[in-house]
């Protein structure tokens, strides 16, 4: 019989055989970066397409061993899945160079194949650095407000609204009319959504979901962050600000990272971007960069200041 998730290891050395290096690595375990002792840096495993993203905000700071020193040397060790050849997690071992103290980043790995990410653990990075225009609004709104706004994205702006939704312990993600947008952002007794993408010409759905059901079984999964390479606007699910109200997030950037460069988005979309902030200014109250409904009027906003 073979042996439930067998792993390997590989010690991490860069082409130039490098084999000390400072770490960078997002809270979520998403995206890493090393950096060798000649100051090249190197994305770890698939980093490459979430760290642009992630360093938008902030950039993580470099790990540091409890001795103080940043440097370790790398071995990643490849966990398979039980039923497939694929790898579904790579742990990073980060062993200190002045004390000998051990750590571990485990990093979940989401999709296949995933041969690439053994054959190439690190790849090169020229420029770790590249900010791009991103752009994010909030809104303290009540149910007249988000109705509202649905009905403007649908109706006057004409566009397409993909809908990522729970219903009865399941994920699903289809394409709904403003009906049954508003009913489903509303959370009728049914529905409660994740986010709502807002685009001028419908993409296959196929293109957007990442998996159709997810690790937990409970259905489908989009891709993280589709708004920011595509042209799409996103309206997150909202946080419920106890005694203040609800609190929608608008996500959207007007430029976006293409082989390692900024790109613009099409003018269109960039229209688009500015009809929609003209209109939210003249039917909302604005407050830094929130559009709020009339009661939330005089309500603080939480920092969302860095992004512009
Ligand atoms: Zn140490």
């Amino acid at each position: 019989m073979q042996a439930k998730n067998p792993t390997v290891f590989k010690e991490i050395t860069t082409e130039e055989n490098e084999a000390e290096f400072q770490i960078r690595f997002d809270g979520s375990g998403q995206a890493g970066m090393l950096y060798s002792r000649s100051g090249k840096a190197y994305f770890v495993v698939d980093s490459a397409d979430y760290w642009y993203d992630m360093i938008q905000t902030s950039i993580p700071p470099a790990k540091k061993c409890a001795c103080k020193n940043a440097w370790f040397t790398v071995k990643f060790e490849y966990v398979k899945r039980e039923e497939y050849d694929d790898f579904r997690e790579v742990i990073i071992h980060l062993t200190c160079t002045e004390c000998g103290k051990a750590k571990r980043i485990p990093v979940q790995i989401d999709y296949g194949p995933t041969d690439a990410l053994y054959d190439k653990p690190i790849t090169f990075c020229e420029k770790p650095v590249i900010k791009y225009k991103l752009q994010s609004a909030t809104g303290y709104w009540d149910n007249a407000g988000l109705e509202k706004y649905l009905e403007y994205m649908c109706n006057m702006l004409g566009l397409k609204a993909m809908c990522w939704y729970w219903r009865a312990g399941k994920r699903y993600a289809e394409y709904v009319d403003t009906e049954r947008l508003l009913a489903i952002a509303q959370k009728d007794k049914k529905d409660w959504y994740i986010s709502i993408l807002f685009m001028q010409k419908e993409v296959a759905l196929g293109e957007l979901i990442k998996e159709t059901d997810g690790a937990d079984k409970k259905g489908c999964c989009l891709k993280r962050d589709i708004w920011r390479n595509r042209e799409m606007i996103e309206l997150s699910s909202p946080l419920n600000m106890i005694g203040y109200g609800k609190l929608y997030y608008i996500n959207l950037c007007t430029q976006f990272i293409d082989k390692g460069n900024v790109a613009d988005k099409s003018d269109e979309f960039k229209a688009l971007v500015k009809t929609m902030f003209k209109w939210l200014g003249e039917n909302y109250k604005k407050a830094g960069n929130g559009y709020n409904t009339e009661k939330q009027e005089k309500v603080a906003l939480p920092g969302n200041a860095g992004l512009t």
